[in-house]
């Protein structure tokens, strides 16, 4: 639990507990120059931003360990207060060894997340970038990792400022126009208004498109190998994920229950699905198999069709319909020669020899990104539950707005539907106050961070 802000001196180990070469003791808090001279008898101020080798003495004067000590000062740090970082040899005994000495010098353990909450106080960075601080430490791809940063680094918060300035421009017109009756806004000023609303509206309406593309960078996608009993799916599933999860049999069954692997194509977590062979069964557990792979089959953002004579008559035999976009049909044991149909978008492989795998991946990656559809490179990714209900809120305003502008022009409505508008931007950035949200997002945070 967080505590309103308090005036405490905080303590708290930022790297992880355990052996390893270094830890980082990051300390917060008001005017922390005295306390700096005391740990480590200097005599002089550090300089801020500078690393100093230095020893770090117990309250006994009694040396702890040779340390790197960095003091910045505030606001120039990342709560906007003092900070001292201190980096010691890492193991179980020295760090516990500094904190029990800080702890004697009256500062207190950190909350988890409360060095983060203090910048966020501070107005260091804002909750959009709070939650990127939560997204990065959380991530396990590449591609997450990188639009967390981004947002961290400002990326969503500057277009949401783009957003809230252009909203007080307007609120500021209107509110002046509110003076004067309504008979006097002319044809002008209200085509105008029109404009800025449909502004707002379209880069709301762009930023909320990303959130497919957000959720689907922190949860991935899945991809179902789907045939016949002894299509080869086992053999392929084991060959892309590296392991050997699946049984692989000549046995016609073998896998019945759901097996999963996480790969990483181009920086998107990948749910690799084995499924149970689909074919008419009277056995019981075999069938339930199925019915799973049924479920699967249904639920695949990508599916790959196996067969080792033609996944196309496979295809035609088992499915109604399906979106062919994102069926990839792959004739499996190409070194049998066994396949009927040659080229017309299938892939031959051969997954016992290796062969056609690197292929089979190179589309998988092509049919990812039609199936992400989204430029994530230039545009900002909205990445929490949070922010999407916000912009939805804030788009159902406009649209209100606008129709408001259309049909029976209000200028006080009107006016009371921005300033809603501008009360849930606000919330995105975090200046109005949710308690229940600040709870949630930062006690989540490792202590220390
Ligand atoms: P599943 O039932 O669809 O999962 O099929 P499996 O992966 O268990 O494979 C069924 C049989 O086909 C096993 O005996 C595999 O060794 C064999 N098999 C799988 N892939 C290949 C391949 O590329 N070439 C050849 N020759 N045999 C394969």
């Amino acid at each position: 639990m967080i505590r309103p802000l308090s005036q405490d001196n905080i303590v708290a180990l930022a790297t992880a507990p355990g052996i390893g070469a270094i830890s980082i003791i990051r300390i917060s808090g008001k005017k922390l120059i005295p306390l700096y001279k005391t740990i480590t008898k200097s005599k002089l101020a550090p300089k801020p931003r500078y690393s100093s080798n230095k020893t770090v003495y117990d309250i006994n004067g009694i040396p702890i360990d040779n340390t790197l000590i960095t003091y910045f000062k505030a606001p120039k740090s990342f709560t906007g207060e003092d900070v001292i970082e201190i980096s010691s040899h890492g193991g179980e005994y020295i760090p516990k060894k500094i904190l029990s000495m800080l702890y004697e010098q009256n500062i207190r353990q950190a909350e988890p997340g409360e060095f983060s909450y203090r910048a966020f106080i501070n107005g260091k960075i804002d909750l959009l970038q709070a939650e990127a601080i939560s997204g990065i430490i959380s991530s396990q791809t590449t591609k997450n990792a990188t639009i967390q940063l981004k947002n961290l680094n400002g990326h969503l918060s500057d277009s949401i400022q783009v957003l809230k300035k252009n909203l007080l421009t307007l609120l500021t017109r209107i509110e002046h126009e509110l003076d004067f009756s309504e008979e006097e806004i002319d044809f002008t000023k209200i085509s105008e208004i029109n404009s800025n609303l449909n502004f707002l509206y379209n880069e709301i309406k762009k930023l909320l498109s990303s959130a497919r593309f957000g959720n689907i960078v922190k949860g991935g996608i899945r991809v179902v190998l789907c045939g016949k009993p002894n299509a080869g799916k086992s053999t392929l599933f084991n060959t892309i994920s590296g392991s050997t999860k699946a049984i692989v049999t000549d046995v016609p069954g073998t896998t019945r229950d759901i097996l999963e692997s996480w790969i990483e194509i181009d920086g998107i977590p990948v749910c690799l699905v084995d499924t149970a062979g689909i074919n008419i069964t009277n056995n019981y557990v075999e069938s339930i198999g199925i019915n799973k792979a049924n479920y699967e089959i249904e639920n695949a953002d990508i599916l790959l069709i196996l067969d080792e004579k033609s996944p196309k008559d496979f295809y035609k035999q088992y499915f109604s319909t399906k979106d062919e976009n994102r069926i990839i049909f792959v004739n499996t044991k190409s070194d049998l020669g066994l396949n009927s149909v040659e080229g017309n978008n299938i892939l031959n492989i051969s997954a016992k020899n290796n062969i056609g795998i690197k292929d089979l991946l190179t589309e998988l990656s092509t049919v990812l990104k039609n199936h992400i559809n989204y430029n994530y490179s230039k545009d900002p990714v909205i990445v929490s539950v949070r922010q999407e209900k916000l912009l939805l809120k804030s788009l159902s305003i406009l649209k209100n707005a606008k129709n408001i502008v259309a049909n029976n022009f209000d200028i006080i409505i009107l006016s009371s539907l921005l300033r809603e508008l501008s009360d849930s931007i606000e919330e995105l950035l975090g200046k109005i106050t949710n308690e229940d949200i600040f709870e949630n997002l930062f006690s989540s945070f490792c202590v220390g961070k």
